[in-house]
């Protein structure tokens, strides 16, 4: 025991593995949709479809001659997606693919999607690590550099705006929130926001450290997504339903309340096998599912930042 800091393992035992065996898509992104499952399309709002079952959702905008994707699911369903959307929207091409982040069951169906011609826009940090290799201890997994077709042939730092098809698309960064390349894509038009996985309905967030990702920010992130949306907004998350406010308020009052408890036992000497140990989250769990990866992950990252918190 000469470390405070638990290994992955040691903490989080049996639990750990299975989530390590799932590694390569479902699980870095949240829930998991089923492997065999078909690809299902439904209407979000006029001129917007989520398609599901082909690993983290996949919001598709149409406009006269070309389509607007955001995430391109798992590799292994990206001919079952390309096609789907195909079918649903007469062959129009895929102009610009939108990556809300890095992880494998958001960026799987990149090769595929520009080789039919689109572009792929992310956030710089997100570009930054599908260049290169990198480690992600929570999942004891080296991720290789993605191939040169796979990687977003452009990036942009803080917010930008486009016109696609005479509709207004607003974008920007969410910084270090489920990672450190998270990023919006926002339709007024329509009232929709995309959001990735920094909005997680029904489920404790994955906080991934080992990019950047942190508690901190993350609720930093959905106090601004919540200040710059009105009270009809729909939020398209990276995995289930789209939800309103309320899920993504529920979910940023959460996790402040979390940390916040997190912080005092912290400041007390105890890590996350104590907090798990002491029920910690006991009151939220009914709500949010099993809280043992959120409660190491979250860990980690503030024990990362604690010189960053302000305490009152
Ligand atoms: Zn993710």
């Amino acid at each position: 025991m000469a470390s405070r800091l638990p290994t992955r393992r040691r903490f989080l035992g049996s639990a750990a593995a299975g989530a390590a065996a799932l590694g390569l898509g479902a699980s870095i992104g949240g829930r998991a949709t089923a492997a065999t499952g078909d690809i299902a399309a439904a209407p979000v709002a006029d001129g917007l479809v989520l398609f599901t079952g082909a690993g983290g959702n996949v919001l598709v905008a149409e406009a006269p001659d070309s389509l607007l994707m955001i995430d391109s699911g798992v590799e292994e369903k990206a001919e079952a997606l390309m096609r789907a959307i195909a079918d649903r929207f007469g062959g129009r091409p895929v102009a610009t693919l939108f990556n809300t982040h890095w992880h494998l069951d958001h960026t799987g169906g990149n090769a595929l999607a520009a080789a039919q011609g689109a572009q792929i826009l992310a956030q710089d940090n997100t570009r930054g690590w599908m260049g290169n290799a990198f480690y992600v201890a929570w999942q004891e997994r080296h991720y290789p550099a993605r191939e040169p077709a796979a990687r977003p042939t452009a990036s942009f730092d803080r917010t930008g705006e486009m016109d696609f098809g005479g509709r207004q698309i607003l974008y920007g960064h969410l910084p270090r929130a489920h990672t450190d390349g998270d990023l919006y894509v926002r339709f007024p038009d329509a009232d929709v926001v995309a959001v990735g996985d920094v909005v997680s309905p029904g489920a404790y967030p994955v906080l991934d450290y080992s990019t950047g990702g942190w508690s901190g920010e993350m609720i930093d992130s959905l106090a601004m997504l919540l200040e710059t949306s009105g009270p009809d907004t729909v939020f398209v998350a990276g995995a289930g339903q789209p939800v309103g406010r309320a899920a993504v308020q529920a979910q940023h009052d959460m996790m402040v309340e979390v940390q916040a408890r997190m912080v005092q036992l912290m400041r007390q000497g105890k890590g996350p096998a104590d907090m798990m140990a002491e029920g910690m989250t006991a009151d939220f769990d009914a709500d949010w599912g099993d809280p043992s990866l959120y409660l190491y992950n979250a860990y980690q990252g503030i024990y990362g930042h604690f010189r960053d918190m302000r305490f009152a």
